[in-house]
């Protein structure tokens, strides 16, 4: 697979620490076999996220300097409010912190105004924040993903839809008049970065419509999914990158945005409505004591700049080619190797499938974090476990969750490493692969009450 080079020339630099194996082992040992609790001086190639961690451009670190730090009406304010107005034709702009601020700040609007006592919100699938946030305000997350999703080895090309008789099914099941919305996640991170198509939108919305249900666009990789609907959607070879989005944006009410993805800031977000005034209004007032006064929402006047910024140069067509192209040449070389990847890439990671690599660990013993642990003593490369650690253990039964899948997501951040650390990734775990049969499971000596991936100690099975 040819690669693509880097459109961009680097004119400054961040020296990375290459360590040995037995520097490897003792911080691994120090952090209970848990990558999280590495220091990431410790770690030589960093793959846990690709949020906040991209490299701002010449030009952002330019606009750092414009910030306009008024507490009110800030000119960086206005810089945000009219690229969103061009990029999504949406109205009504406020800046929250990040993504999960939007999600604290809308979703009580969304059910007060829905009036049900049983609330419920349907989701191609709910990041976990936007899930947590539906929960922690008393209503129930139900997601409808495409059972493409799931057979990681069958290429499809939208394997971010919604299941449309599923949706149909659920909102005739809870009621429309319960759903307080629908929200439709770009691309859908859960299911690997994977995009959803424009006909698929189009078809969900138009369904919300029919019920009188609001659409909330999740649009932390919205360039990516334009991308991907350029490729291989009928019809849209000849549109723009920018007609896309606005055309995807068409079929929404609202977005929310962790603008740490693609647009490429290290902090910052957005809630943003078509035309919807009197929800606008509600998010405003309670904006005010949760993220800060309407016109800087928690970020400085700098932060906003970059952001103005960064959205536009997230559009750039050669810098999508060459983002998506560098992610998927990642995967040709462990597919070419026999690794077991979710097949084709998405956006913004390659997904390991751990469960296939490594089958003589069961999902308790938490194959896709031995897989991480592992890649992390090879290399110093550090990517994160999305299966049975994650998911935790049923309430009420104590009983480990099974989970429909053990990956190892390596998540690549924007415009940060070149091809060639690629590469070095992509040996380093063909060099594991090869060595597969002797890795062994993981066991806790510690394991918190909840959230308990970040901070569980763990040691290897006997
Ligand atoms: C990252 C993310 C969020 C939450 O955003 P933060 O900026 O991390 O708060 C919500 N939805 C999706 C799809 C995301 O990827």
């Amino acid at each position: 697979m040819k690669r693509i080079p880097e459109p961009f020339r680097i004119k400054m630099v961040e020296p990375i620490r290459m360590t040995t194996l037995e520097d490897r082992q003792k911080a691994l040992q120090d952090a209970g076999y848990n990558p999280f609790l590495l220091r990431s001086e410790d770690v030589y190639i960093d793959l846990l996220t690709d949020s906040g961690t991209g490299a701002m451009s010449d030009r952002q670190w330019a606009g750092l300097m414009m910030g306009d730090e008024s507490y009110a009406g800030s000119r960086n304010f206005y810089n945000v409010e009219n690229k969103v107005k061009e990029l999504f034709g949406y109205e009504h702009t406020i800046p929250v912190h990040q993504g999960r601020g939007a999600e604290q700040v809308l979703f009580p609007c969304l059910i007060q105004r829905c009036g049900s006592d049983k609330p419920v919100f349907i989701s191609n699938y709910h990041f976990d924040t936007t899930a947590a946030h539906v929960e922690l305000n008393g209503a129930k997350a139900i997601n409808v993903l495409t059972p493409a999703a799931l057979d990681t080895m069958a290429y499809h090309d939208w394997k971010g839809n919604f299941n449309i008789p599923a949706l149909e099914q659920t909102i005739a099941e809870n009621g429309a008049e319960n759903v307080a919305a629908i929200i439709i996640t770009v691309t859908c991170n859960s299911s690997g970065g994977q995009p959803i198509s424009m006909e698929n939108i189009r078809t969900v919305s138009g369904i919300a419509r029919q019920h009188g249900i609001p659409v909330v666009i999740d649009s932390a990789r919205f360039c990516e999914n334009a991308f991907f609907i350029k490729q291989r959607e009928a019809g849209y070879a000849d549109k723009s990158i920018k007609e896309i989005i606005f055309e995807m944006y068409s079929y929404g009410d609202m977005l929310t945005m962790s603008a740490k993805k693609d647009p490429m800031v290290n902090i910052g977000g957005l809630l943003c409505f078509k035309d919807d005034q009197e929800l606008f209004q509600e998010a405003r007032t309670r904006c005010v004591p949760l993220e800060g006064f309407v016109t800087y929402g928690g970020l400085a006047g700098r932060d906003m700049e970059a952001l103005a910024i960064g959205l536009e140069e997230g559009t750039d067509e050669d810098f999508l080619n060459y983002r998506i192209g560098q992610v998927a040449y990642l995967g040709e070389r462990l597919r070419e190797a026999g690794v077991p990847i979710q097949y084709p890439t998405g956006g913004h990671a390659v997904f390991v499938d751990a469960r296939l690599m490594l089958p003589h660990i069961p999902g308790d013993q938490f194959p896709a974090h031995a897989l991480a642990n592992e890649l992390y003593l090879e290399a110093g490369v550090r990517g994160v476990e999305i299966g049975s650690l994650l998911l935790g253990r049923d309430p009420v039964t104590g009983e480990q969750k099974p989970s429909e899948l053990e990956l190892l997501r390596l998540t690549i951040p924007r415009r940060v490493y070149t091809n060639d650390h690629m590469d070095y990734i992509a040996d380093a775990l063909i060099a594991v692969y090869q060595r597969r049969d002797q890795i062994k499971g993981l066991t806790f000596d510690y394991e918190p009450p909840v959230l308990r991936h970040f901070t569980a100690r763990l040691r290897l099975v006997a």
